[in-house]
């Protein structure tokens, strides 16, 4: 049997970036996931693109991934955020000496670059595509059977692997969970007028359209949120009568559009883990929470989950414990609890909010955001949230090493 330290099942954007951390600092990792790495590069694997914070950019810094990214990302200068095309907005534009409230990439690009991060790194043995046949855990440790036959052990077992994460229904642990009935349509597309490096997100009953800046330049990508029963009509329109469409929702502001992506579509839900460990076991990313996109929050509160249990297996071990001390996931679940908490319940509340539909709601949706506008703290409140720095942070999403 080949041991490790620790063994994480689902290599995606959380799971292997948590592997790239650990490794740096010593931690042997095995890194399980039934997808063929080049398939998930591949164009047409996954279309969108993600808002990473300047707090999960800082961690990209702190472990090797932001050179992979060089050229590749865009700053978010100005997020603008507006009830229909109303007028009342709110601008968030940060002194320019604060840096970028985040940047925009590709997750094709996203998954290259944590993919050659992870090549660069010491401590990460991959076995991919490979998928858990068997998982024991107990007091002793973790045995875990592959499809392929080997057999790994370690003390701890990250489960990574998303949403419908096995490893989190085998351990019966509840989840909260419903869907929206809502679906995103997400493509990209080519303007006349640039975007200044700015993020749209336009609030309509139904579900927000947001304007995300790709390269700086006159590429935007589009994530538009249709209740379900339109999603399939939405889906069939193709060249000018989506354009037609797209052109009532963002106005005419930058000018000239045309399509520059195929269209791909999400269902939208949440999900809450009640907890996120158990014996040798704790969960990352979207295997412990999912969130709607409305504020592009869900992969950057992964990294926040990555960076925390990081920091406490590494200071773990350094005090002669083992990754899978009953003590150590205590405190990952303590950390993690109340914040992840806290951003799941203001999504939610936020698509709520803006999804009740009639003109006395949408009044005082205008009147909300012109307050929020004029009020200092509330707005810079909101401006820590997006670059992912309010609560306690772990001091790699600080920029530090552990
Ligand atoms: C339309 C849309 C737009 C979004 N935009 C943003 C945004 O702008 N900013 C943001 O922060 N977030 C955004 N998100 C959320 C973000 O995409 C997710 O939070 C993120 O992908 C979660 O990463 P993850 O690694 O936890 O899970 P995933 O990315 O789902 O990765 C899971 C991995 O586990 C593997 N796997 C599956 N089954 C198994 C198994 N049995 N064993 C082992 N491995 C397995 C999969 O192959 C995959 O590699 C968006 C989501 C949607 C739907």
């Amino acid at each position: 049997m080949q041991r490790f330290d620790v063994i994480i099942l689902g290599g995606g954007l959380v799971g292997l970036t948590l592997a790239i951390a650990l490794g740096r600092h010593g931690v042997q990792c095995a890194v399980v996931d039934p997808a063929e790495p080049a398939a998930t590069m591949a164009p047409g694997f996954d279309g969108r693109v993600s808002a990473i914070s300047s707090a999960s950019w800082k961690l990209f810094e702190a472990i090797g991934v932001a050179p992979h990214l060089a050229g590749k990302a865009c700053p978010i200068d100005r997020i603008w955020v507006s009830e229909g095309l109303t007028g009342s907005a709110l601008d968030f534009a940060p002194d320019p000496d604060d840096g970028a409230m985040g940047f925009m990439v590709e997750n094709r690009e996203l998954r290259r670059a944590i993919d050659a991060a992870a090549q660069a790194a010491d401590g990460i043995t991959r076995f991919q595509p490979d998928k858990a046949a068997d998982v024991v855990r107990d007091a002793y440790g973790v045995t875990v059977r592959l499809a392929s036959g080997a057999e790994i052990g370690a003390s701890l077992l990250v489960g990574a692997e998303g949403r419908g994460s096995p490893t989190r229904a085998l351990a019966r642990i509840p989840v909260a969970t419903w869907a929206y009935p809502q679906t995103a349509l997400v493509t990209a597309i080519d303007h006349e007028i640039p975007h200044g490096n700015t993020a749209y997100e336009i609030f309509y009953s139904g579900g927000p359209f947001a304007l995300l800046p790709m390269l700086p330049g006159t590429r935007s990508a589009i994530v538009w949120t249709v209740p379900n029963r339109q999603a399939p009509a939405m889906r069939k329109l193709t060249g000018r009568a989506w354009l037609a469409e797209a052109e009532k929702r963002m106005g005419t502001f930058l000018g000239k559009i045309s399509l520059a992506a195929p269209m791909q579509s999400y269902p939208l839900g949440y999900h809450r883990a009640a907890r996120i460990v158990d014996e040798r076991l704790a969960l990352v990313g979207d295997a412990a929470h999912a969130i709607h996109p409305i504020a592009g929050q869900g992969v950057n509160l992964g990294y926040r989950d990555a960076a925390a249990l990081a920091e406490v297996i590494v200071e773990g071990m350094r005090n002669g414990l083992e990754p899978g001390d009953a003590q150590l996931l205590a405190r990952y679940q303590r950390w993690r609890a109340l914040d992840s908490l806290s951003v799941t319940i203001m999504m939610d509340g936020l698509v709520r909010l803006f999804d009740v539909p009639g003109w006395p709601a949408s009044l005082a949706r205008r009147l909300g955001l012109s307050a929020v506008q004029r009020l200092g703290p509330l707005k810079e409140r909101f401006m820590a949230e997006a670059r992912g720095e309010s609560g306690p942070r772990p001091r790699l999403l600080l920029g530090e090493s552990i």
